[in-house]
């Protein structure tokens, strides 16, 4: 089994309880078992600023299922929970699934490329993550508190709150 992080993000339609069905989705998958799940954080949206907060999180998974099986199936999980593609970039959406980390995997492929490309200067990715995986190194050796060292935690605000019991239901 590999161990996976995978990033959530959702500004519509109550994005809290977005994230706990996806976390459950994703438990769901087959030869998947979700390990743990950071607090939610709302955070200030990237790209065009005319849109509501979003709420991320970063749950730690044991898979295995083969990378592009894994993306299947969040993407799956994305349009089962009503995520559209109107073609902006970073317009908003019920839930966004990245794959943060596929265990120690570099891979570059036309549908999926792990590391996530842009995780290193992401606040809303870096900071969850670090509450589930505070040691964690990525594959080429950087440690994740250098790269928090170096990627302030501007318009992040930890929710309140337990997003660990969506594990127990
Ligand atoms: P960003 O990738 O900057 O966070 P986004 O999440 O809004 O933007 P999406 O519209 O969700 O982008 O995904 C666009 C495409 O990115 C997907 O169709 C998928 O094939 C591809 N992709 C590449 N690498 C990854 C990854 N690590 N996790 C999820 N999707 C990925
Ligand atoms: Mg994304
Ligand atoms: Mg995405």
């Amino acid at each position: 089994m590999l161990q996976c992080f995978i990033g959530l993000g959702s500004n519509q339609a109550d994005p809290e309880q977005q994230l706990r069905r996806a976390c459950i989705a994703i438990a769901a998958l087959p030869d998947t078992r979700i390990l743990r799940c950071s607090p939610f954080y709302r955070s200030a949206p990237l790209g065009p600023a005319d849109q509501p907060d979003y709420v991320n999180a970063v749950v730690a998974v044991e898979t295995d299922l083969p990378p592009l099986t894994l993306l299947d199936g969040l993407q799956g999980i994305e349009l089962s929970q009503g995520r559209t593609r109107n073609g902006e970039r970073w317009g908003p959406r019920t839930l966004d699934l990245d794959i943060l980390l596929y265990g120690a995997q570099q891979l570059d492929l036309p549908r999926l490329k792990v590391p996530h490309y842009h995780m290193h200067a992401r606040p809303f990715v870096l900071y969850p993550l670090a509450d589930i995986a505070p040691t964690l190194r990525l594959p080429d050796g950087t440690e994740l508190v250098e790269l928090l060292s170096k990627c302030p935690a501007e318009g992040l605000e930890r929710l309140p709150g337990q997003p660990a019991d969506v594990l127990k239901t």
